[in-house]
């Protein structure tokens, strides 16, 4: 297997080494409008999930991967109603604990919060308070320094998660912000669960101050009057998510992962990019189609090229994909790997599903010593 090039810790926290920072990712899913978050000891690697979505997983497991993170918590701040977590996923990919909050009784979950636990990953931790009101069983985790805050639905940036479904109860949201969040520092940041307009990050000061519903000395009568009106429509997927959830996310067949390319060990890169190791192209090379995308002057340089490699250039291969045979896979390759990533995406769109970049081109090939 090739390996990812060792990151150092600046790489992942730009700060002095020393002092103790959570590293802390944010990654969105489009269609749920969700953030899921990524924490980890930049030293330990040690890291933790908050609130992952299903659909997302292979994303999520490439990120982990290239940063060289051991994941050991999934944590969801509650049961959702808008996606399923992927929390049982990436237990079967990497042995993750499941985190979520005990009032649920979800099936699968190996670790019932509640409030006052610690969640420990290196020399980090988190801080679980409960902070129910959008559901019974809310949960929002503060990082031991009580610089950062992961709200869930709890608190949103200018908004704080609807109260007419699931359990849901505007006064106890209205006091589970008031002793609960709006308690930590002015400055402590706030990492939302959803943002519908873009929005990523706020403060506990900015939201008191600033936040429509609950900020700016909103009294409780306000704050249930607000949420009681709000008049949304309901949510689309509850009737699936919810009892998903409850199984922490296993789907009801029990399936593993969906869409996973069965024709070869191809991993996806955080950048989308399908990747298939050189060393597996050269002991299935009779299955396989090799594509080389680098320019026909390259084909006889330094490199040289693989024994059979079918040639088409970088810049026509959109042109000229109908040349190539879908019968059996294709792995494409250039010098190190860059142009045939392209090259790959085009030979996506034009329909080719089973494709993928050969990693590190010819560079690697060469390196490892393989044949033709
Ligand atoms: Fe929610």
């Amino acid at each position: 297997m090739r390996r990812a090039p060792r990151l150092e810790r600046r790489d992942l926290v730009g700060r002095e080494p020393g002092s103790i920072v959570v590293m802390v990712r944010q990654l969105f899913d489009q269609v749920s409008s969700t953030y899921t978050y990524l924490l980890a000891d930049p030293t330990t690697r040690e890291a933790v999930l908050i609130d992952c979505v299903f659909e997302q997983h292979t994303r999520d497991v490439a990120l982990i991967r290239e940063l060289g993170l051991k994941l050991r918590f999934t944590l969801d701040t509650h049961c959702h109603a808008d996606h399923v977590t992927g929390a049982w996923l990436m237990k079967q990919a990497h042995g993750s604990t499941i985190g979520m909050a005990r009032v649920y009784g979800a099936e699968f979950v190996d670790l019932p919060l509640a409030h006052g636990d610690v969640i420990t990953f290196g020399s980090c931790s988190l801080e679980v308070r409960a902070t129910p009101g959008h559901t019974n069983g809310c949960l929002s985790f503060v990082t031991a320094d009580h610089t950062k805050v992961f709200t869930g639905d709890a608190l949103l940036v200018r908004g704080a998660g609807r109260t007419d479904f699931q359990e849901g109860d505007a006064q106890t949201l209205f006091r589970s912000i008031q002793t609960q969040l709006f308690t930590l520092p002015d400055d402590c940041v706030v990492y939302p669960a959803h943002d519908y307009d873009g929005r990523t990050v706020s403060t506990i000061g900015e939201e008191r101050a600033y936040n429509p519903r609950i900020g700016g000395g909103a009294r409780e009568e306000d704050f249930v009057g607000y949420m009681r009106n709000l008049g949304l429509p309901h949510p689309k997927l509850l009737a699936i998510a919810v009892p998903a959830n409850l199984r922490a996310g296993r789907p009801e067949d029990g399936a593993t992962l969906p869409g996973a390319p069965s024709w070869g060990p191809v991993i996806m890169t955080y950048a989308g990019v399908p990747e298939i190791a050189a060393e597996w192209v050269a002991d299935h090379r009779s299955e396989l189609v090799v594509l080389d995308v680098r320019s026909a002057a390259e084909l006889d340089g330094e490199l040289g090229h693989i024994e059979g490699a079918q040639h088409i250039p970088l810049d026509e291969l959109r042109q000229r994909a109908s040349e190539l045979s879908a019968e059996r896979p294709i792995a494409v390759v250039c010098q190190t790997g860059k142009r045939a990533a392209l090259g790959t995406a085009i030979l996506r769109a034009a329909g080719f599903a089973r494709v993928a970049n050969l990693a590190g081109g010819m560079a690697r090939w060469r390196e490892l010593g393989l044949p033709g």
